[in-house]
């Protein structure tokens, strides 16, 4: 076991050999002109600062070190995120299990995300295009019946999705 004092050096000579940057480009986040996209409230804007030390995110006040970084994306505690990144001589097997597993699950919770959006996007453009026929049509023509029923369906859908997101 490590003592407090050792953990304490360890980290500082993590930090001085990995950089802020150096994490996140290993997940992905691109940075310009020091800055990125908020990973902390999974943010579509530049808004965090970025600098070697740390993470600044200015919608939520909230800063973060390599760690911190770590734990965000494997979804992790502070021993494991300290495991990966080289506190300890090499990984343990477990750490770097719950890592692959907490990566695999991020994964799998943004392709959802996206299909689920795909499914909104063209749910969305049928309704649109069944009440642009409606508008057009005689009221109890046999297209303007087939568009009222399938305009509810889509409607229903549209629940059905929104619910899940
Ligand atoms: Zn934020």
């Amino acid at each position: 076991m490590l003592t407090k004092e050792q953990i304490e050096e360890r980290k500082e000579a993590i930090k001085a050999t990995v950089t802020v940057p150096d994490i996140l480009s290993r997940y992905g986040v691109r940075i310009k002109r020091g800055r990125c996209k908020a990973i902390c409230h999974d943010g579509k804007n530049y808004t965090a600062k970025v600098s070697d030390e740390l993470y600044y995110c200015f919608k939520c006040n909230r800063s973060m070190d390599i760690f911190d970084i770590e734990m965000h994306f494997n979804n992790c505690d502070f021993w494991t995120a300290f495991e990966l990144l080289g506190g300890t001589e090499k990984p343990s097997f477990s750490a770097t299990r719950k890592a692959k597993s907490a990566q695999k699950e991020r994964q799998e919770r943004i392709n959802k995300q996206k299909k689920i959006n795909l499914e909104l996007r063209q749910i969305r453009m049928y309704i649109d295009a069944y009440r642009n026929i409606i508008a057009d049509e005689e009221p109890l023509s046999d297209l303007w019946c087939y568009c009222q029923n399938k305009l509810q369906y889509q409607l229903y859908l549209l629940d059905y999705y929104i619910g899940k997101r």
